[in-house]
């Protein structure tokens, strides 16, 4: 049987190296928090690097929409921090894959590593080894992301809170414009200043300036 996305969301559980994973980045690499923008900044380039290189061969890809973009939404009284791309996108199979198990070899070595407990090392072994994404949940107790593959006619959402499992489910194709992906951090307490300007600025500036998509910040969704 092949799997399909059922108009309800269903609840899945991460691969158990998964959720290692997130547990011992949340409590490893808690000094370095800002890793977690660079990643999700660098996905949302990366993902509209591969929207480039396909529509190559397949231009209709890029429909009315053909430059790339990066936007970061601040919502301070959410305590919400969004980042938006306009790039490939995810089908909701894809997000299964990417966003619930680990597909890299080297993540034990990577595991093992983090474990042995050097702090500072950690951020920089978390783009290393391919696990970027789920440093998300080192600021966040929830995030949610919205996708809908380049040429596809249907967005899916993804949630979790980090802490085994993740719910997939179909969304209204309307929830993301034309293409791309929406990644919704509902930020910790402790991690509220990564919803204000004077912060989040700031660090894209440092992080992420060598990026090659034009990054737009604003605050709160329209
Ligand atoms: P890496 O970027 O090194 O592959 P990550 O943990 O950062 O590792 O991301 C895992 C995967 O999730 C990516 O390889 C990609 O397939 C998918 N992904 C994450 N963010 C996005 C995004 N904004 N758009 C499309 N795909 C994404
Ligand atoms: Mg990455």
């Amino acid at each position: 049987m092949t799997t399909t996305t059922d108009a309800a969301p269903n609840t899945r559980s991460f691969e158990a190296d998964v959720s290692r994973l997130l547990h011992l980045m949340v409590h490893s690499v808690y000094s370095d928090k800002d890793v977690f923008l660079r990643e999700l900044v660098s996905n949302a380039a990366d993902a509209c690097e591969k929207l480039r290189y396909e529509a190559i061969a397949s231009p209709a890809l890029l429909g009315d929409d053909p430059q790339p973009r990066i936007t970061v939404t601040l919502d301070p009284d959410q305590r919400r921090l969004t980042i938006e791309d306009n790039g490939i996108g995810m089908s909701a199979a894809e997000m299964a894959e990417a966003l619930g198990t680990i597909a890299r070899s080297g993540t034990r070595a990577f595991m093992e590593q983090i474990a042995a407990g050097e702090k500072a090392e950690g951020s920089q072994l978390i783009g290393q080894f391919g696990v970027g994404f789920y440093s998300a949940f080192i600021v966040a107790d929830r995030v949610d992301v919205t996708s809908r593959r380049a040429g596809g006619d249907e967005a899916a959402l993804w949630s979790s809170d980090g802490l085994g499992t993740y719910t997939l489910g179909a969304v209204e194709a309307s929830e993301v414009p034309v293409r791309g992906t929406r990644v919704v951090l509902h930020l910790k307490e402790d991690a509220a200043d990564y919803s204000q300007r004077f912060s989040v600025e700031a660090k894209i500036k440092a992080q992420s300036g060598h990026v090659p998509v034009p990054i737009f910040l604003r605050e709160k969704p329209d």
